[in-house]
């Protein structure tokens, strides 16, 4: 008789899937304005899972871009611990976690960032001007990054002669370039009009579906849908944390929006 293990490959999908890339345990941040202290972050715990699309609300002040600057190896919290993959990063020095954040953290923001007297090719090939990798390697995955947001025929522009949305995914671009771990997006369409915003987030679930983890700030309810689980701060401290039941399939969408020509 053959003895089958029939627990084996469940077990090893779980594993598989259910990889911790963030924990964050009892982070606080306080900024010390004059004779005031700032409580921006009161104490924040959360867990999130590689492959999820994570959508964080609240209001104004909230603490969202705290506790993203945080995530993103930007700022360290005043307290508490932040792992990521397992690594104490709220430990280490200056030039390790600029070296975390190099290799692993993609950033989008809202206001693009962009060098302007610099092609989208270039602007893409930043990131990799840290890292060694020589001038063909730089310019051939750059390259890549933006034929994956749709851009590949226009590697030659510059920022001016592009819209704010080909402007946006140049940004998206260039924070792929690494190949990061997770990509930290803060108000990325809050300068985009609907379709162009939605384009955004068929991108963004398009990544997600290949295995990227986004963590996104918006403080717009129906952007939040296209996520997997959202995620309310309020007065520094998250207020809810919700599976998002049915998100929103951007590319869906878009079918029922005008279109604009570029
Ligand atoms: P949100 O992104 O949700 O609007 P922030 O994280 O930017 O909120 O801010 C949270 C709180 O911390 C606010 O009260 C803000 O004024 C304060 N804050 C943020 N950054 C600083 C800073 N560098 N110095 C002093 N206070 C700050
Ligand atoms: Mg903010």
């Amino acid at each position: 008789m053959v003895i089958v293990n029939s627990d084996k490959t469940p077990n090893l999908l779980v594993a598989g899937v259910n990889t911790l890339l963030v924990e964050v345990h009892d982070i606080r941040k306080n900024y010390q304005l004059g004779e005031t202290e700032v409580h921006a972050l009161r104490g924040v715990n959360v867990s999130i899972q590689a492959g999820d699309f994570v959508a964080i609300m609240g209001a104004s002040g909230s603490g969202k871009s705290t506790f993203m600057n945080i995530l993103g190896c930007l700022d360290k919290p005043t307290s508490g611990k932040y792992l990521l993959e397992g690594t104490d990063v709220s430990e280490l020095a200056k030039k390790e976690l600029a070296r975390v954040r190099n290799q692993k953290i993609g950033f989008v923001f809202q206001g693009f960032n962009l060098l302007g007297r610099t092609t989208a090719l270039e602007n893409t090939e930043l990131p990799m001007l840290y890292s060694k990798t020589n001038k063909d390697d730089r310019e051939r995955r750059a390259r890549e990054a933006l034929v994956q947001v749709g851009l590949g025929d226009r590697a030659d522009h510059f920022p001016s002669q592009l819209s704010g949305g080909q402007q946006q995914r140049v940004a998206i671009a260039r924070a792929l370039v690494n190949q990061p771990r997770m990509l930290l997006a803060d108000e990325p369409t809050g300068n985009l009009d609907s379709r162009t915003s939605v384009e955004v987030m068929e991108i963004f679930q398009r990544l997600n579906a290949e295995g990227l983890t986004i963590i996104l700030v918006t403080h717009e309810p129906d952007i939040a849908q296209f996520a997997k689980r959202e995620i309310v701060f309020r007065d520094g401290q998250i207020k809810r944390d919700d599976v998002v039941e049915i998100p929103h399939i951007a590319s869906e969408v878009l079918k029922t929006m005008p279109t604009i020509k570029d």
